[in-house]
């Protein structure tokens, strides 16, 4: 059985891939700090539990499993965070991406799917943003992992290394059968902060600005589901692994939601009013991020299935008030 190592593969997304690889036949292998991962979450394959930082880990990782391809997706991940603590961010992702590719070079592994961001884009509003779009990241998030692209984009020149890189844009939902879902410890997440105000499992949901150039001024995002996005992974996957070699996707279904209409959209699926406050922006928060995804729908046949907002919403309530990871 072909082995795929898995960094992340213990956080929402990362678990959500593990799930579509073992489904596939192949076996994930998790390299996971649990920093941010739940151990619960890693069910379809084996754990290392170490950190990018330990090199010494990541070549035991490689020596012991002779994994095919790297999927990389551990990493700090949020927008107003990286603001506050920008040197976190250039740190452990850019560091622990170095780290990574260096290990999985030394170890002969030269197939790499990165979880890029549509945080590289920065605010331009009004441009539905795809591959062609200059990247002008706004917040440290967004420069960490524009500085990966670059250094995969390198690495191939100098080792051949071949890398699918996928701008993601909103990732949403949970796993159908709520094997594995989406929760994070702080919830930082728009749709889990929305439906744990409903649940009474917090408090009220604060919107973050009202005053954004936008059609009701609260801020537009691209919500894409898990489940599909972890279909597009395993395309880029299968894509390498066929000699096609690598590229670059935005993943997202070119329909922008406002926050406004994400919480409609929960009243609607929920039947229960969202208790609201308004606060000011986030600092880091562009007005509109919403994508274009032409390319991966041509080069990879990646249709998203359940990306519609009632769906997401649907399967991310069935998750955080059914099984959850820490109830
Ligand atoms: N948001 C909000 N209140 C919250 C959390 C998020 O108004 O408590 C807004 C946030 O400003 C952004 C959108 O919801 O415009 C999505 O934010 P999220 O943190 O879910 O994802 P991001 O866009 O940062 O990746």
């Amino acid at each position: 059985m072909d082995r795929v190592l898995v960094t992340g593969g213990a956080g929402y997304i990362g678990a959500h891939a593990c799930k579509a690889l073992a489904r596939a036949g192949f076996l994930p292998v998790t390299f996971d700090d649990l920093s941010t991962g739940w151990r619960e979450a890693v069910r379809f394959g084996p754990l290392v539990e170490a950190g990018l930082m330990d090199r010494a880990a990541l070549d035991a990782a490689f020596a012991e499993h002779r994994p095919v391809a790297v999927m990389h997706f551990a990493a700090l991940s949020l927008v107003g965070q990286s603001m506050r603590a920008p040197g976190q961010y250039w740190r452990v992702n850019v560091t622990g991406a170095l780290n990574l590719i260096e290990a999985a070079l030394a170890a002969g592994c030269r197939r790499f799917v990165f979880s890029s961001t549509c945080a590289t884009y920065g605010d331009q509003d009004g441009v539905i943003l795809d591959e062609d779009t200059p990247q002008y990241p706004i917040n440290a998030y967004g420069g960490s992992k524009r500085a990966i692209e670059d250094m995969l984009r390198d690495f191939g020149a100098s080792d051949g290394l071949e890398s699918v890189i996928f701008r993601y844009f909103n990732v949403a939902g949970a796993d159908p059968e709520a094997e594995i879902g989406e929760q994070h410890r702080p919830e930082t997440h728009l749709i889990p902060l929305v439906l744990d105000a409903i649940a009474g499992r917090r408090g009220a949901l604060t919107v973050f600005g009202r005053d954004y150039d936008t059609p009701d001024g609260t801020c537009i995002r691209d919500y894409v589901h898990v489940s599909d996005l972890a279909r597009a992974h395993l395309a880029g996957l299968t894509r390498l692994l066929a000699g096609q070699g690598g590229g670059v996707y935005c993943l997202g279904t070119g329909r922008g939601f406002s926050v406004r209409e994400v919480i409609a959209a929960a009243e609607k699926v929920t039947g229960a009013p969202v208790p609201l406050e308004e606060g000011p922006r986030r600092p880091g928060d562009a007005a509109r991020l919403v994508s274009g995804s032409a390319r991966a729908r041509a080069e990879l046949g990646w249709t998203p299935e359940r990306s519609d907002m009632e769906t997401m919403i649907a399967d991310a309530a069935a998750w955080l008030n059914g099984p959850g990871y820490a109830h």
